[in-house]
């Protein structure tokens, strides 16, 4: 059977198969489109539309309508549309069964299995929430994969490893809502994320609110007795459209004219490629502030030259985007399918995964006619795991981690550490998970994921010693083992880094299998 390769993208999405020569294909949905908007409206408690018209929607009903979704993943922030709570979860999963419906409709066959991209900062707890999503929308998700990852796999920015020994990869990454560095290393077989960066909340949609802006400025010059254009939420979703129509089109030819109306009254603006530009320069030149620090960080962890550099992400259809980074880096950018590689890369991925787990299964590579690649993904932990311990002189709190980012999973650490009293009985071990983008070992910049009490026997010192082995796996469980040696009085925590129950997939699918969605 077909696997198939998911991109869940924070403002499109796209699914992507291999054809029958062996070739990523992606697929495209009922409206003929090869990506389909990341976009959920809850028409009513049995019916949610999805993709292009669940954004048209949003002039007429934008209380019932979701962007942005992925953003709040692996986060408990439900949303309430007539009468039922969406756990990010449910909503992702609406997303994710359009595409496999519309895939459906394109090839004639079911589609099951399949591979979800995730960016590569993506906690334990977001892939867990994308795997659920998946698993809600009734899909068996063979494994979840870096979205640069991806990307270079469509590439083939690491088919030659095998000739070239090692590589380096940088891939910038510029969608709808987010922006992504991440330098990926191949050593021998080895394909590791290095380090990875960006900004949550810049995409190509703050470059279409530069150009919204700029058509209102004219309709305003041109109307000084009209209303503003963008006091009418109708007017505004019109401008936003057309905005972003606009800027897709200044990618390849270099004027459009967009006709602005409001109120019956209209004004034809022309934009120029190099306006949009103009208009958007300090946008562009964040990314590449934020692009020289990654670089800065890799060069620290030893790499200083890049193999590729790959564009991905719609918004690097931008031609300004290679230029830019040309004039400021002198790297020699690849541009290819930048919105749909990573879908295709998935897909290459799935084909893998299914391939390996076939070979697990004793059915042997040769049965299946394909090839193995020439490398092993590893998976690392995106955040650094350990527990919360107390200055013995200073009286200080703070966080010791055992297990750090990008540590290679499974990994399993063993430490020791000691009581701070006489006499002192018992011991709460407080499991953390670092919280921001560096790891500190300040409580304030750590979560506490789970705690438990191991039991000291009576009348031992001050600094007696108790042992902790932190074990993580790659499918995000977390188990924390504490042993008191003399008595061999132990404590086991385990932590299942990530959100929804069992149950609650199960109950979320068949809510879901309940309504009609399209
Ligand atoms: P996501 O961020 O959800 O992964 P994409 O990688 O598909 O999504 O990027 C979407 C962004 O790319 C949108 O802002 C869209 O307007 C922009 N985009 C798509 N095509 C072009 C183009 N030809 N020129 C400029 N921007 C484009
Ligand atoms: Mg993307």
């Amino acid at each position: 059977m077909a696997v198939y390769g998911i991109d869940l993208g924070t403002t499109y999405s796209c699914v992507a198969r291999i054809d029958d020569v062996g070739r990523p294909a992606v697929l495209r949905n009922l409206e003929g489109a090869d990506t389909t908007p990341s976009v959920v409206y809850f028409e009513s408690a049995d019916s949610v539309v999805v993709g292009q018209s669940a954004k048209d929607a949003t002039v007429l009903d934008p209380d019932h309508v979701v962007q942005l979704v992925k953003r709040d993943m692996g986060e408990p922030v439900p949303r309430e549309f007539h009468g039922r709570a969406y756990s990010p979860e449910e909503i992702s999963a609406r997303i994710l069964r359009k595409l496999v419906d519309d895939a459906k409709a394109a090839t004639g066959e079911e589609a099951r299995d399949v591979v979800i991209s995730v960016p590569a900062y993506f906690g334990l707890a977001e892939r867990d929430a994308t795997r659920k999503a998946g698993e809600i929308a009734g899909l068996r998700v063979l494994d979840v994969v870096a979205e640069p990852i991806a990307a270079a796999l469509d590439y083939g920015a690491l088919e030659d490893a095998a000739e070239h020994g090692d590589r380096a990869i940088l891939v910038y990454d510029l969608g709808g809502g987010t922006f992504d560095t991440t330098v990926l290393t191949l050593r021998g077989r080895e394909l590791t994320v290095l380090c990875t960066d960006g900004a949550k909340e810049l995409g190509g949609s703050d470059f279409d609110d530069r150009v919204v802006a700029h058509l209102a400025d004219r309709f305003r010059e041109r109307f000084p007795d009209a209303d503003d254009p963008l006091s009418d939420p109708q007017s505004e979703t019109q401008l936003r459209k057309d905005a972003e129509e606009a800027k897709k089109a200044l990618s390849f030819r270099e004027r459009y004219t967009v006709r602005v109306m409001h109120q019956g009254r209209v004004e034809a603006v022309e934009l120029t490629r190099g306006l949009v530009e103009e208009l958007t320069r300090d946008l562009l030149d964040r990314t590449v502030d934020i692009t020289r620090r990654t670089v800065e960080l890799a060069a620290e962890r030893g790499v200083s030259a890049f193999d590729e550099v790959l564009l991905v992400g719609g918004a690097t259809k931008m031609p300004a985007v290679a230029a830019t980074l040309r004039a400021q880096f002198g790297f020699e950018p690849r541009l290819h399918n930048p919105d749909l590689a990573v879908a295709r890369g998935a897909a290459l991925y799935a084909l893998d995964r299914a391939e390996r787990d076939r070979a697990e299964e004793g059915a042997g590579a040769e049965e299946t006619g394909l090839t193995h690649r020439p490398y092993e993904i590893s998976t690392v932990a995106s955040r650094g795991y350990g527990i919360k311990v107390t200055d013995i002189d200073t009286g200080r709190e703070y966080v010791t981690h055992l297990v750090h980012a990008n540590d290679v999973l499974p990994a399993s650490v063993t430490d020791d550490f000691h009581t701070i009293r006489d006499d002192q009985r018992k011991v709460r071990i407080e499991v953390m998970e670092q919280a921001g983008a560096v790891e500190s070992d300040e409580p304030a910049h750590n979560t506490a994921v789970a705690e438990g009490t191991l039991k000291i026997p009576p009348g031992k010192p001050k600094r007696w010693p108790f042992q902790c082995v932190f074990t993580l796996d790659t499918s995000g469980l977390l188990n924390v083992v504490a042993t008191e040696r003399e008595t061999g009085e132990r404590i086991e925590i385990s932590v299942r880094i990530g959100g929804l129950s069992q149950e609650a997939v199960d109950e979320a699918r068949v809510a879901m299998s309940r309504q009609r969605i399209g």
